[in-house]
C-alpha cells in the first residue's frame, strides 16, 4: 500500500511544467515550479516543518509549548499543520491587509489569528512585530520561530527547493527567478543552486543566475519601502535571511503588471496562483526576453489563487485601485517593456 502516516510527510516534491502561452516570443524554456501543491498551499509548508524540527531538537519547543510567529498566512497555515500534528497551539499575529480567506484557513486548522495594522511602522508597538514580542513574553513556552531570521528557512531550501531543482532539470537550470519577501526562499535555493553549479562548464551553461522578483516600492530592488498590494513579498527593512550576494540581479515589478500576469497564468495556463507568482513570472519573462533556446528558467511560484479570489481575481477591487487592464492596460506589450 502507498500513502503517508501524515500529511507533514507530503511536503516538498512539487513538480515543475512548462509555460507555453505567456512565453509566446520567447525562446528560452521557462519551467514554473507549483508550490501550491504542499499539503498547506503554499511553499511556507518546506520552512514550518524544518523550524519546528530545529526548535525541539534545540529545547526551545517542549510538549505542550505553543507557537507565535507574525505571519501574512503562509506561514502560519504550515506552522498550523506541522505544529497540530506535533501537539503545539499555534497564535499568529498578521497585518490587515491579509486577505480574510487567509485568516479563515488559519483558524479552520485551529490557530488563533490576532490582526494588526498595516499602516504603522515596523518598530511600533502596535506592528505586527511588535504585538508578536509582546506575546511571546507573556504565554509561558512560547516559541516564536521568527522567519526572518531563523537559519532554519534558508536551510529548508538548501536542503529541499534547490535540490529537487536541480535534479528535476537534470542539471541544466541556468536561471533561477525568486521572489523575496523574508529573503529565505530565495537565499537557500538561490545558495544551492549556485553552489551545485559553480564548477559547471560555460559550455553547459555555467553558474546558475539567480534573479530576484521585487514589488516596486520594497528596499530589495532600491525602493523607500513605500507600500504595495502584492501580498508576502518584498520589505520595508533588510531581514537577516536575506543574503544580499546571492541575487545577481533584482527586478522591480508594478503591483498592475503582477495581478495582469495572475489573471493569465490562471486563464491561459490553467494555474491559479498568488500575485507574488505572477510578479515573478513577469520578472522571468523580462529576463528571458534575450536568452537563448539552450536557457532553463525556473520560476519558484510560492502560493495558490484561492486566496486572493476576493482581490486579484475580482474586477470590482481590481478596478478600484486601476489595475484592471482596458483601464491601465497592462498587456503582453507593457508587461515585458
Ligand atoms: N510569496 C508569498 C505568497 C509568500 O507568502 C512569501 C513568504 N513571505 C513569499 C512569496 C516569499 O518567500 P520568502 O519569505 O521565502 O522570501
Amino acid at each position: 500500500m502507498k500513502y503517508a502516516n501524515s500529511v507533514v510527510e507530503l511536503i516538498g516534491h512539487t513538480p515543475l511544467v512548462k509555460l507555453q502561452k505567456v512565453t509566446e516570443g520567447i525562446k528560452a524554456t521557462v519551467l514554473v515550479k507549483l508550490e501550491y501543491l504542499n499539503p498547506g498551499g503554499s511553499i511556507k509548508d518546506r520552512i514550518a516543518l524544518k523550524m519546528i524540527e530545529e526548535a525541539e531538537r534545540s529545547g526551545q519547543l517542549e510538549p505542550g509549548g505553543t507557537i507565535v510567529e507574525p505571519t501574512s498566512g503562509n506561514t502560519g497555515v504550515g506552522l498550523a499543520l506541522v505544529g497540530q500534528q506535533k501537539g503545539y497551539k499555534c497564535i499568529f499575529v498578521v497585518p490587515d491587509k491579509v486577505g480574510e480567506e487567509k485568516r479563515a484557513v488559519l483558524e479552520a486548522y485551529g490557530a488563533e489569528v490576532v490582526v494588526t495594522p498595516t499602516a504603522v511602522p515596523p518598530e511600533s508597538p502596535q506592528s505586527y512585530y511588535g504585538v508578536s514580542d509582546r506575546l511571546v513574553g507573556e504565554i509561558p513556552g512560547a516559541f516564536k520561530p521568527d522567519q526572518f531570521s531563523n537559519p532554519g528557512a534558508p536551510a529548508s531550501h538548501y536542503e529541499t527547493t534547490g535540490p529537487e531543482i536541480w535534479a528535476d532539470t537534470d542539471g541544466k537550470i541556468t536561471h533561477i527567478v525568486i521572489g523575496a519577501g523574508t529573503g529565505g526562499t530565495i537565499t537557500g535555493t538561490g545558495r544551492y543552486l549556485k553552489d551545485v553549479s559553480k564548477d559547471r562548464p560555460e559550455s553547459e551553461g555555467g553558474q546558475v543566475r539567480v534573479i530576484g522578483a521585487d514589488p516596486e516600492g520594497s528596499v530589495y530592488s532600491g525602493g523607500s519601502g513605500r507600500p504595495y498590494f502584492v501580498e508576502g513579498v518584498g520589505e520595508d527593512m533588510w531581514p537577516a535571511n536575506y543574503d544580499k550576494a546571492v541575487p545577481d540581479e533584482v527586478l522591480a515589478v508594478s503591483d498592475a503588471d503582477s495581478f495582469a500576469m495572475t489573471r493569465r497564468l490562471a486563464r491561459e495556463e490553467g494555474l491559479l496562483v498568488g500575485g507574488s507568482s505572477g510578479m515573478a513570472v513577469v520578472a522571468a519573462l523580462r529576463a528571458a526576453r534575450d536568452l537563448p533556446e539552450s536557457a532553463v528558467v525556473v520560476v519558484i511560484l510560492p502560493d495558490s489563487g484561492r486566496g486572493y479570489l476576493a482581490k486579484i481575481f475580482n474586477d470590482d477591487w481590481m478596478r478600484s485601485y486601476g489595475f484592471l487592464p482596458g483601464e491601465s492596460e497592462a498587456t503582453v506589450g507593457d508587461v515585458l517593456r
